[in-house]
């Protein structure tokens, strides 16, 4: 199954898609992932794509539309994928369309005050990326990742100057998507209105879409 996971930054992409991964047994592209190796390795690429991120804007669509096709080269993402950061402009969906057939796109709803209260307490795995919330997930030793025991920090992109500018990049390029793949009749809704509401109860609404979907394509 080839899903793209959509929705505004903090709206939980990344946290079930981690959680989805080993139980539907597809592996997680995160461009966002892909991005920030891409800096920590301290190539040029990685000099120049900093100057975008940093400031909460996207990179440049022939810059991340590479890196995405490189990865999707490689034999792990042959069977199936889920999709996180990517697509983000009408000109990456396009690319994608030519790279690959998509079956799904799970478009998360969440509503700018959760947002902006989820990402100013996200914390994040300097070592494996795994995400932690200062109010609502919290790691089991203060600032040290349960899953690797790695330090955590807070991203650039996370300080609240930051996060403003973030949602306003997503309105203006972003949210066009959801009507992009509507009209494609691939999409499906998940709300998530409350902060509190624990990612396994968000979780488990995506896997019955999902499997509601592979139900019909088989019959
Ligand atoms: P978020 O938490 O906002 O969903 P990500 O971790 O997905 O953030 O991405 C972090 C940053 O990486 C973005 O703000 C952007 O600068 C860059 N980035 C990631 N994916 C893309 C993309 N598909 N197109 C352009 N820039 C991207
Ligand atoms: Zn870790």
């Amino acid at each position: 199954m080839k899903m793209i996971f959509l929705g505004p930054p903090g709206a939980g992409k990344g946290t079930y898609a981690s959680r989805l991964t080993p139980i539907l047994e597809t592996p997680h592209i995160s461009t966002g992932n892909i991005v920030r190796d891409e800096i920590k390795a301290q190539t040029e690429l990685g000099k120049t794509i900093r100057e975008y991120s940093d400031k909460g804007e996207l990179v440049p669509d022939e810059i991340i539309i590479k890196l995405l096709a490189k990865t999707l080269r490689k034999p792990d993402y042959e069977r199936g994928f889920i999709l996180d950061g990517f697509p983000r402009t009408i000109k990456q969906a396009e690319a994608l369309d030519k790279i690959s057939k998509i079956d799904l796109v799970i478009n998360l709803n969440v509503p700018d005050e959760i947002i902006i209260k989820r990402l100013s307490n996200r914390l994040t795995c300097e070592k494996c990326g795994t995400i932690y919330n200062k109010l609502t997930l919290k790691p089991k030793k203060d600032n040290i990742c349960d899953e690797c025991g790695g330090q955590l920090y807070q991203r650039e992109d996370d300080k609240p100057e930051v996060i403003q500018e973030r949602l306003n990049v997503y309105k203006k390029k972003t949210e066009p998507l959801i009507e992009y793949y509507r009209k494609k009749d691939l999409l499906k809704n998940v709300h998530c209105n409350d902060l509190m509401t624990p990612p396994e109860v968000i979780v488990e609404k995506i896997k019955l879409m999902i499997n509601s979907v592979k139900n019909t394509s088989r019959s």
